[in-house]
Formats: structure tokens, sequence, C-alpha cells
């Protein structure tokens, strides 16, 4: 029988005042009450965390047991240490290749096995980084050490697997991190050859944000009557960002943007695009106009994202301009905004891309850029998340004018819609329309047209 539980049905149990449940932090709880051992817990204190976050909490013991787990928590609320805290318990110095990681990006590899390695160093574990865009035989070298924890992005985990480098069969926690991006298409296929290959069947933790029904159906045919956990309650995004969108026409988002990061100097945002080629040209208007914009895509030399990513550590840049390998896992602790430069189409990516801000409890600032015919984008958005997005209207900010494209083409749209309105009139198996039949249009006024799907009339239509 699989176990659902929410988290709140635990915490919520006769809380004081200064013990109402919190969106993150099991604040009844501390490390010492999960079972984990002494010399592992000194690594949790070194690093200053008081309570477990609520899937700390209710994941930790399962795992500790053996159990395999599909835990799904908001971003930002400590997966990572969620899965690494098991694994530091459960293996031991000498295992080697005793755990194996797989994330999406190399940017999440590194960050994965660092905060692995500084909670390792107490259990006299290490763990490695192994990921693409580097020279291979460096990282081969290190992994004939036979570190106990690899943490890999699967393309190049496969290759060193190949090589002879990296055995599966010692593998005994094999660990998804962001799940649904692992098993979707993008991945399927090379984590089935990665967790199909471990025949001997490892203990297996999957953790992600967002697990639809269909990725959970997929992950369960790699797990063994896996706990499920699911420490997201009443919304999938976190209380602590404050969420609004912008209405705006396509042509004047370059300028909205300008205004906004001039207006609101920021300390330090992230603008998600959808394309490499917009995130390309946007960071050079930017650049252009006065603002110190960086950029960073897939398809940018690894050194380069290295750079970026470790200016974006220092604090030491104030605007990225990213594509969405930026949108997943990213723990950058002063992010303050996130934009939505151009909406996503699937309202699960907005969940990781506004996940990269109000973090660990911290507060955070996500905007969303809606131009007139995405207003069921944004609602789907709403509907997944369960939050009401609240609209802004940034001050100052004036439109610019039409582009003559646009507008000729909306003359000849009206113009178009016109004439088939007069030969239906003209066609005699059509009754012509009565406009003084005031039963029917009151007021005598006939409409010409169905009225157009704007996103400014169905949203005002909504709210107070
Ligand atoms: P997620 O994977 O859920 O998005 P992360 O694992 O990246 O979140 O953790 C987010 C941040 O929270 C990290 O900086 C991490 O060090 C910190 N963190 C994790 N657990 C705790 C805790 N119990 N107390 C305080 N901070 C924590
Ligand atoms: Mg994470």
């Amino acid at each position: 029988m699989y176990l659902y539980r929410l988290y709140l049905s635990v915490t919520i149990s006769g809380p004081t005042l200064d013990q109402a449940p919190h969106d993150i932090f099991d604040i009844t709880r501390t490390f010492g009450d999960l079972g984990i051992e002494p010399r592992i817990l000194a690594g949790i204190t070194a690093r200053g965390f008081k309570h477990p976050t609520h899937i700390q909490s209710l994941m930790i013991p399962p795992a500790l047991a053996g159990k395999d787990c599909l835990g799904q928590a908001k971003t930002g609320s400590g997966k990572t240490v969620a899965f690494a805290l098991p694994i530091l318990h459960r293996i031991k110095p000498g295992d080697a290749f005793g755990a194996l990681i797989l994330v999406p990006t190399r940017e999440l590899a590194i960050q994965v096995s660092k905060e692995l390695r500084d909670l390792a160093e107490h259990a006299g574990l290490h763990a490695l980084p192994v990921y693409g865009g580097q020279p291979i035989r460096a990282q081969a070298s290190k992994l004939e050490r036979r570190p106990e924890v690899v943490v890999g992005t699967p393309g190049r985990v496969m290759d060193m697997h190949d090589r002879g480098l990296l055995p599966y069969d010692k593998t005994r926690i094999a660990v998804l991190d962001e799940v649904d991006r692992m098993l979707d298409i993008g991945f399927r296929d090379d984590i089935r050859k990665i967790l199909g290959g471990m025949k001997h069947g490892p203990q297996t933790i999957f953790v992600s944000a967002t697990i639809s029904p269909e990725i959970e159906k997929l992950a369960r045919a790699y797990m063994r009557n896996p706990e499920k956990i699911v420490a997201v309650a009443k919304s999938l995004t976190v209380s602590q960002v404050k969420q609004s969108y912008i209405s705006v026409e396509h042509w004047d988002k370059r300028k909205l943007l300008l205004h906004l990061l001039k207006h609101e100097s920021p300390a330090l945002t992230l603008v998600f695009c959808r394309t490499k080629r917009t995130v390309d040209l946007l960071q050079l208007f930017l650049t252009k106009n006065g603002i110190d914009a960086h950029a960073m895509h897939g398809d940018m030399y690894q050194t380069k994202r290295d750079k970026v990513m470790s200016r974006l550590r220092d604090g030491d840049l104030k605007v990225l301009v990213a594509s969405d390998l930026a949108a997943r896992g990213l723990d950058v602790e002063d992010i303050s905004h996130v934009i939505n430069y151009d909406l996503p189409e699937d309202p699960e990516v907005y969940v990781h891309r506004i996940g990269r801000t109000a973090r660990a409890g911290r507060d955070g600032i996500a905007w969303a850029f809606v131009c007139p015919d995405q207003g069921a984008l944004l609602q789907n958005i709403e509907m997944l998340t369960n939050v009401e997005i609240s609209r802004l209207d940034y001050p100052a900010f004036e439109a610019g004018r039409v582009p003559d494209d646009v507008r000729a083409h909306r003359e000849i749209e009206a113009k178009r819609r016109e004439d088939s309105l007069d030969s239906k009139s003209r066609d005699p198996t059509v009754a012509p329309v009565d406009a003084t039949d005031t039963l029917r249009f009151p007021g005598g006024l006939v409409p010409i047209a169905p009225p157009h799907r704007r996103l400014g009339g169905r949203m005002q239509s909504r709210r107070r």
C-alpha cells in the first residue's frame, strides 16, 4: 500500500501561537529527532540549520529505513538535504559508488555535489560531480579514486559507465533530483539505460516540486512500493514569493523590462526567456541601454557558463538573462526578482523559474509579462499553483505606439470581418438581423463580431 501524507496533518496538531505551521520549516522537530547518527549531525550543526524542513522531517525517517521515496516539496525547501542525509547515513566510507544522484544540468551537478561535500566531510565520505562540457580525463582520474557519492548529468554518467569507470552494480541508493525533468522526453531514454542497468534494484529516492500523475506513473516503474511524501500544502509555490503579472503588448516588452530594471533597482534579477536567441538579443539590448546584464543558456561554452555562475554566486552580478537552463534547482541566495519575460507554455516551468527566489524561507518577487493573447497561459499557471496572481500596473510606464505592421494587419482583419458580415447579410438563406429588435439586442446595439478574447477583459471581470 502507498502512503500519502500531507505535512499539515502532521504539523497542525495543536499548534500554539508561536508554533503556527510554517510554510517551509517543521519547527516542532530537530534533526536529532529524525534518527540521524551524531557524526552526520555535526555537518548539519556546522551549517547552522536549526529545524528540518517539512520534506526533510517526513522523508528522512523512511529513507533511513531503506524505503524507496517519491517526494514532492516546494522550491527552496531543502530537498537536497532530504536525500543527502540518508545517503550519508547509509553509505559508509569505502562503499565506492554507493550513491548515484542524477540531475538535469551541469550547474546543478556542481551545486548538489558541493552541498553533499560540505555535509559529507564529517561523515568521511567523498562526493564527485561528473558532467559534460569538461575534459573527460580530469573527471575520469577522480573517478578512479572511487568516491562514495557521484552526482552527474546522464550523458556523462553513461559515458563514464561505458568506459568502465562508473559501475552501476555498486549503487545502493539512486536519486533522481528534479524527477519530472529527468523522466520527460529529453532524458527518459538515458534514465532507462542507467536505472535499467541497475539490475540489483537499489533504493530509490526521487524528488521534485512538480510531479504530475503521468510522471508518477513513470517513476513508479523504477521503484519498489515507494512511500509518497507530499509537502505542498495549499499551493505549489511558497507564500514568501510575491507574484504579479504585468499586462504588456509584445512589442513593448523590452521597453517595460528596461523601465522596471531602471526604476526598481533590484538587488539581483533573473530574467527568463523562451529561446536562446531572445536571451542573447535581450542581453545586448540591456547592455546598450546602460544595464549591466549577463546571459546564460545551453549554447554557451561551459567555461563561460561557469564564470557567469560564479559571479552570480559571488553577488557580483545584477541582471542575468537566461533560458530554462537556469530554471531548475539553482540555489543562489540573493536573487530578489524573477521576471518571466516570456511566459512559458508549460505551467510547471513557471513554478521552477519563480522558485529561484524566496528560498529557504526568504522573500522574493516574481513578475510575469503577459500579452493580451496569453490570458489562457496565465490561467493555467494559476490553476496548477492554486495561487491567484495579481495584476500590477507598474507606475509611470507608457506603452509605445502600435507598430505599423501590426496596425496594418489589424485593419485588414477588421475589413475581413466586415466583408464576411456583409456577405452573410446578402445571403438569402440567412434571416436579416433586425437591429431595432430591442428584445434580442437591448438598447438596439447589434454586435458586429464576437468579442475579442482580450486578457484585460478576462482578468478584470474575474477580479474586484
Ligand atoms: P530545493 O531542492 O527544495 O529547491 P535546496 O535543497 O536547494 O532546495 O535548498 C534550498 C536552501 O535551503 C539551500 O541553501 C539549503 O542549504 C537550505 N536549507 C536546506 N535545509 C535547511 C534547513 N533545515 N534549515 C535551513 N536551511 C536549509
Ligand atoms: Mg533542488
